[in-house]
């Protein structure tokens, strides 16, 4: 990869992750799916910047010793190939979808890594968002093109490992203590912990 332009993107380290959203199918190949998936716990802070932040285990962790109530969720990570934008991006999502889509392909018997697949979002919520996949059937006739496979050796790929790797507890530390100071307004640094999130921002976007 080369040079990296815009915030979003360089706070996360050039990655582009794919956002799901209700009612709007996205078609992609699966660059990583069977061996190849990695997971890793994650907190989910909307306070902090970043707001996702890699857990390096509750014995260390800052964030998980401010909020010993609030577990942080196992994420996984994949490299898809998005078609439209002919770009290779991330995807991550809870444990719990990546069993239902792995069943959907089982029952529709595709490869995800060797044909396009289609995933649909239902829901918005925490609670009630559920997800859904199935071969996609290029017919350019109803608006859906048929798509070429890319040169997977030829593909510019971002390097999955650092989404796979846990912040570390300094820089955990870090993060809390830029959004205490942020919050007190006076650009100092503040040591100590953040406050526990009230019930209601219990939320997480899965
Ligand atoms: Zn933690």
């Amino acid at each position: 990869m080369s040079a990296v332009f815009g915030l979003d993107q360089i706070l996360s380290g050039g990655t582009e992750f794919v956002t799901f959203e209700e009612g709007k199918p996205k078609t992609l190949l699966i660059l990583d799916w069977f061996d190849k998936l990695g997971a890793i716990r994650e907190h989910y802070e909307p306070s902090l910047n970043p707001k996702y932040v890699r857990c390096p285990g509750k014995e260390v962790c800052p964030l998980c010793a401010a909020n010993p109530g609030k577990f942080p969720a196992l994420r996984i990570k994949f490299r898809i190939y998005d078609p439209v934008d002919q770009k290779v991006k991330m995807v991550s999502l809870a444990k719990s979808h990546i069993q239902k889509l792995n069943a959907d392909f089982n029952l529709d018997e595709v490869d995800p890594t060797k044909a396009f697949v289609t995933i649909h979002r239902t829901g918005k919520g925490a609670q009630d968002t559920s997800y859904s996949a199935r071969q996609y059937k290029a017919n350019p006739e109803q608006g859906k093109p048929a798509y070429e496979l890319p040169d997977l050796e030829a593909l510019d790929k971002p390097d999955i490992t650092p989404q796979l790797t846990a912040h570390t507890p300094e820089e955990i530390q870090n993060i809390m203590n830029a959004m205490v100071a942020g919050a007190v307004g006076s650009g100092a640094a503040v040591t100590g912990v953040a406050p526990a999130a009230p019930a209601g921002d219990r939320k997480l976007p899965f």
